[in-house]
């Protein structure tokens, strides 16, 4: 085995969209477990103060003391905070709404926007993959995750105003990436919930591909039942159910990541 030092660093992705609901925090759980079987070593960090990438990956967030509040604003290492998913097999830093707190706590600290950039050098090379589960809002929390990211992963839904949010999304990474994070890419797009027998979305989905181009990811993630139940049985839709249709395209995605980033899948054993 490579000694950790010779491994290049994580590599940090934020799943982002100023949208609600959208499946964000679906994709971060699903998408850390199946990086997670295909041999990857990865963080889950819970930015959102609903808790629900902590929840959905078998933690008790009101359990999690130290979380990434204490984290945020210096109090804690993320080693101190870090719980395992023991379903999804992912490390998670927890959060619960004791993080809507630090959204006031940082406005007052130098480099406000860095704090979670300079937290994770503690522990880039602990990983090969760092997602981050942005909350719906542009807020500070937001801009620290976009600060400390190499790269955007955004789901969407095919809807009618699905487009027209997009472009939002594109000009908020553009700004990021001129006043704040010169590494910001956009990774990809990829479309969820997604219904083929519905002419709408197959339409807006072929727009997708011809405004975007290799920016869509080419997996495609069905609206599946298995994966909205999975969650109240605190594992992830790839676990609870592993031959949905919803946790194959999981899996799926997670390797056309590993290779869009150019690693190497590994199967986990059994
Ligand atoms: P928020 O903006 O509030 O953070 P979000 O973008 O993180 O929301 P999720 O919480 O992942 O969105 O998903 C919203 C709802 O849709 C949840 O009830 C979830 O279980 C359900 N859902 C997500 N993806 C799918 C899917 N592929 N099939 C069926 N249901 C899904
Ligand atoms: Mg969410």
């Amino acid at each position: 085995m490579t000694p950790a030092s010779q491994k290049p660093s994580a590599r940090v992705f934020c799943i982002a969209n100023q949208k609600g609901g959208v499946g964000k925090t679906t994709t971060a759980i699903n998408l850390s477990a199946a990086l997670a079987m295909h041999g990857q070593r990865v963080l889950l960090i819970d930015l959102d103060p609903q808790g629900n990438a902590t929840m959905g990956s078998g933690i008790d967030k009101n359990q999690a003391e130290i979380n990434l509040y204490q984290v945020l604003i210096g109090e804690a290492r993320i080693a101190e905070a870090c719980m395992r998913s023991e379903s999804g097999g992912y490390d998670v830093l927890p959060s619960n709404r004791e993080l809507s707190g630090a959204e006031i706590d940082l406005v007052g600290m130098d480099n406000r926007e860095m704090q979670l950039k300079q937290a994770l050098t503690q522990v880039a090379d602990a990983y090969d993959f760092i997602l981050i589960d942005c909350p719906p809002t542009l807020s500070l929390l937001t801009l620290n995750g976009l600060a400390s990211a190499d790269g955007v992963i955004i789901p969407m839904q095919c809807e009618y105003f699905a487009l027209e949010g997009l472009s939002d999304l594109v000009n908020t990474i553009k700004r990021i990436y001129r006043n704040l994070n010169t590494s910001l890419e956009l990774i990809g797009l990829l479309r969820v919930m997604f219904d083929r027998r519905v002419t709408l979305q197959q339409q807006v989905s072929d727009q997708l591909v011809s405004h975007f181009g290799d920016k869509v990811f080419k997996t495609v993630i069905p609206r599946n039942v298995r994966l909205a139940e999975a969650p109240s049985h605190g594992m992830p839709g790839v676990v609870y159910d592993k031959s949905s249709r919803g946790a194959k395209a999981y899996l799926q995605f997670g390797e056309e990541l590993i290779r869009r980033v150019g690693g190497r899948v590994r199967r986990r054993a059994a």
